[in-house]
């Protein structure tokens, strides 16, 4: 018995977070705030999930590049709740630019070739299929690192304020260690108590800069969707600093599987809700659970 935990979810309004909030809603005893950057589309997929009988979600704008929205979303909890329980670090995107829609423009016929493929090749011809820009890069390190540190910072002290406090950061197997060829980067990534928020910054830098000049490759950098890889490999780094400085709190990294969503243009293998379940999983572990861990599908893994 007592309060109920509140749960928020960033870029809730479809996708991944959208079946994550019906899924924390669905469980009984969780207020879900439900955030998105757009009010409209949030607003109305916070009245989709009141029609499935959840009562217990609300909505608040927010944009994880936006600080005054992040000061917003955190005064708002603070006077309402007083406290944060769990923190789903959802909202990304992909650091690309589309050239075509690889799925969604498909005819039948070609729509049935797509589907016997696997994994990897439908990966493959996404990536076919868009271009990565310095600008696009640059945002995208901008939205999945920094925004979702900004918005960690920002709620940490309500998550210290609970007595069970996580954070689910939302990565992605293409954040792992082993897409660096680069030996010395991969080891400074992988050594969390030398590793510093401040070296992360100037990682990242170097890595635009050697973008700019097109020598990421050379680098030893990922290669393919080099951006979004990077960011969510440094997401995972911060993630694991921040588990050590706060062992109060419980900081996981979690990757909901190859999804069908717009982020992958509905090229992925599993349904929203299923990659939702690889993330919920996560967030609702028993207390005194794994801190500092990677979760792949639900799984714990290796960075
Ligand atoms: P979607 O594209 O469906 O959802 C992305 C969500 O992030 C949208 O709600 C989008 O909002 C939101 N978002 C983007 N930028 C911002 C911002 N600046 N502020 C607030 N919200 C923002 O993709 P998924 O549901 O698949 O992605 C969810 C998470 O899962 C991401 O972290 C992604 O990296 C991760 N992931 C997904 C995989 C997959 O196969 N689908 C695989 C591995 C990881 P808006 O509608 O306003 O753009």
């Amino acid at each position: 018995a007592g309060v109920a935990r509140i749960a928020v979810v960033t870029g809730g309004s479809k996708g991944i977070g959208l079946e994550a909030c019906k899924q924390l809603a669905g469980g009984g005893a969780i207020t879900v705030v439900l955030t998105a950057r757009n009010e409209t589309r949030g607003t109305a997929a916070v009245e989709q999930i009141k029609r499935l009988g959840h009562a217990d979600v609300i909505f608040h704008q927010l944009d994880i590049t936006d600080a005054s929205s992040i000061a917003r979303l955190a005064d708002f909890l603070k006077t309402r709740f007083g406290k944060l329980d769990i923190l789903v670090n959802n909202a990304a995107t992909d650091g690309i630019e589309h050239v075509i829609d690889p799925v969604y423009g498909l005819t039948p016929e070609e729509k049935k070739t797509f589907n016997g493929m696997d994994a990897g090749q439908r990966i493959n011809w996404m990536w076919t299929s868009c271009r990565q820009t310095y600008e696009t890069a640059k945002q995208g390190l901008q939205t999945n690192y920094y925004g979702t540190k900004r918005v960690t910072e920002a709620l940490l002290p309500l998550l210290r304020s609970s007595s069970d406090g996580r954070i689910v950061n939302v990565s992605s197997n293409f954040g792992l260690l082993s897409f660096f060829r680069n030996e010395e980067l991969k080891q400074e990534l992988n050594d969390v108590d030398s590793l510093t928020g401040e070296r992360l910054d100037e990682l990242l830098a170097m890595f635009l800069k050697d973008f700019e000049a097109g020598g990421a490759e050379a680098r030893g950098w990922p290669a393919e969707f080099s951006a979004y890889k990077v960011a969510k490999a440094a997401m995972n780094a911060y993630s694991r600093i921040l588990a050590k400085r706060h062992p109060e709190l419980r900081v996981n990294c979690a990757h909901p599987g190859y999804v069908k969503t717009d982020i992958t243009r509905n090229s992925g293998i599993l349904t929203p809700e299923e990659g939702a379940r690889n993330i919920t999983s996560v967030a609702l572990l028993p207390e005194g659970g794994p801190t500092g861990k990677y979760f792949s599908e639900g799984e714990e893994a290796s960075f």
